[in-house]
């Protein structure tokens, strides 16, 4: 498939292990990257032989994710961006977007996955702006506390906070305690972009869920949970839900679904379904 075969372990940046898969090397190569290795593609294989759409949910996701950003560097004037689980950045990344609108804009990047760190601090070193923590996102003080987010992030004044495709990979019911923590830390007029795998409760879509989370939960990766509308809405507790389309009254909706960039001449995929997207602010 043009992959490149798993690397020899000298090839393999510092604290990589090439055994095991990556949340981030798996989504990343769904978008088109080429940082996988075998134990990577084993799953993907898996994934894409249960339902061959899934490309679909990554696509949708990051898709949603650009435009969020351009719509929050655009309209609300805010400078800091403090994205949280941000991936490898083989698709276009939030620096690039906001950074268009204002070239001024601060971005702090947090993940934990050393082949997205390596990539990361690799990309930023030529942009001032632009920072990369190692920090666990689901422990909120180690990210909210961290000397860098500290040094960079006023939280005083209003911020963008991105969840984007993370807390489905928490597992258990303690996100919306991991989220208020993060909101209680955000000014007033902040806002926060958010997406998680969805199950639309339509038993076709459920089922097209369940298949994946099977791969992801009990694969070895040991997580990836799909949840209902009143899971995810839960998660931003005390937010107020910016509309997310012209016709939609305000909630949460497929990521394709958000303010797409002109009409589908195309319908969506039932995958595309299974991947929600919201915009929040806090009043
Ligand atoms: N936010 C990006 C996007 O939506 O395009 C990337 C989403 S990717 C599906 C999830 C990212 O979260 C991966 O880069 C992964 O390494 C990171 N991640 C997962 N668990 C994490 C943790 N406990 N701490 C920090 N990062 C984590």
């Amino acid at each position: 498939s043009g992959a490149p075969p798993t690397p020899s372990p000298r090839q393999v940046p510092v604290g990589v292990d090439p055994n095991r898969p990556s949340i981030a090397r798996i989504y990343d190569g769904f978008l088109g990257g080429k940082d996988h290795y075998e134990v990577d593609r084993t799953v993907m294989t898996k994934i894409n032989q249960a339902v061959p759409e899934a490309v679909d949910i990554a696509k949708g996701n990051r898709g949603f994710l650009n435009r969020a950003c351009r719509f929050l560097a655009g309209q609300t004037g805010i400078e800091q961006y403090l994205d949280c689980g941000s991936g490898l950045p083989t698709a276009e990344n939030t620096h690039q977007i906001v950074q268009r609108s204002n070239s001024d804009a601060r971005v702090v990047y947090v993940d934990n996955d050393p082949v997205v760190l390596a990539h990361g601090r690799a990309l930023l070193e030529e942009n001032e702006n632009v920072h990369m923590v190692e920090a666990d996102i689901f422990t909120p003080s180690a990210v909210l506390k961290n000397d860098i987010v500290v040094k960079h992030i006023d939280f005083s004044q209003p911020v963008v906070l991105l969840h984007v495709g993370t807390l489905h990979h928490f597992e258990g019911d303690g996100g919306p305690a991991v989220m208020q923590e993060y909101i209680d830390a955000l000014a007033p007029g902040s806002y926060v972009v958010f997406s998680h795998f969805y199950d639309p409760e339509v038993p076709e879509l459920t089922q097209l869920a369940k298949r994946i989370e099977e791969i992801l939960v009990h694969g070895p990766m040991g997580a990836g949970r799909f949840r209902t509308k009143d899971e995810i809405v839960a998660m931003l507790p005390g937010l107020e839900i910016i509309k997310p389309n012209a016709t939609t009254a305000p909630g949460l909706v497929a990521c394709d679904e958000w303010w797409p960039d002109g009409p589908r001449l195309t319908p969506l995929s039932k995958a595309a379904h299974c991947i929600a997207g919201i915009v929040a602010r806090k009043p």
